[in-house]
């Protein structure tokens, strides 16, 4: 299996996860990588079930977003996608889901701030809420890149979550994180109000993350 090939199939397995993870509904959120070696992204296409998908049906596109491989139509986020990996050469991977309590942070406007260990170590902090605008649109592809900024998540007003990262494992368990911190965040508003990290401890915390737990997630010994 070649690159090309292999990144298809690990894309294919996501979705099916973020459907078994209830973090979607139908054929809601979109998923995208790089292609190593190439110019390349592959993006699922747009409207079609997860689970129905084959190799040949995830499309590839150049960095522009113009069709290279693939008969069906990109996702109608691609201009997001997009836009991520031209603001960021770090981000190889990019998830996208509806997730409930995430979801009902993103309606009420209120972004998830850094309470809690494992989200700010992955995400670089607390989750901020990009502005609204509708689906697709190049208005949203830009409030996303300003309010993820250089972390690894971000919430999408009356919409849902995108996460990133350096693999399809990591901007998975960006959006898993989120939702799991934006029900956290929920159920301590209930008994009283999250008690928010300082800056200081979020700051070691991502750093520990990116300098040796990533590492350790990927069987290395360090
Ligand atoms: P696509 O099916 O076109 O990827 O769109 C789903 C979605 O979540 C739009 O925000
Ligand atoms: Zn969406």
């Amino acid at each position: 299996m070649d690159h090309t090939e292999k990144i298809k199939a690990e894309i294919l397995a996501v979705g099916c996860s973020m459907l078994d993870k209830g973090l979607i509904a139908g054929t809601w959120g979109n998923i995208s990588a790089r292609i190593p070696g190439t110019q390349f992204i592959a993006v699922t296409p747009s409207g079609r079930g997860y689970r129905e998908l084959t190799i040949d049906d995830v499309v590839v596109v150049d960095e522009m977003g113009t069709v290279i491989e693939g008969g069906l139509k990109p996702s109608s986020e691609l201009p997001l996608h997009i836009e991520i990996y031209q603001a960021r050469f770090d981000v190889q991977a990019i998830v996208h889901t509806h997730s409930v309590f995430a979801s009902a942070c993103a309606v009420a406007h209120k972004g998830i701030p850094p309470i809690i260990e494992d989200l700010v170590q992955l995400v670089g902090g607390g989750v901020d809420v990009a502005a609204y605008a509708l689906p697709g649109t190049e208005r949203l592809a830009k409030n996303v890149v300003a309010a993820l900024s250089i972390k690894n998540a971000v919430l999408m007003a009356n919409h849902g979550v995108v996460g990133c990262g350096q693999s399809l494992t990591e901007a998975m368990m960006a959006c898993e994180l989120v939702e799991k911190a934006a029900q956290i965040l929920i159920y301590a508003n209930q008994l009283g109000g999250a008690q928010v990290l300082s800056d200081e401890d979020v700051e070691v915390m991502h750093k520990f993350y990116v300098e040796y737990y990533r590492q350790r997630q990927q069987g290395r010994k360090i």
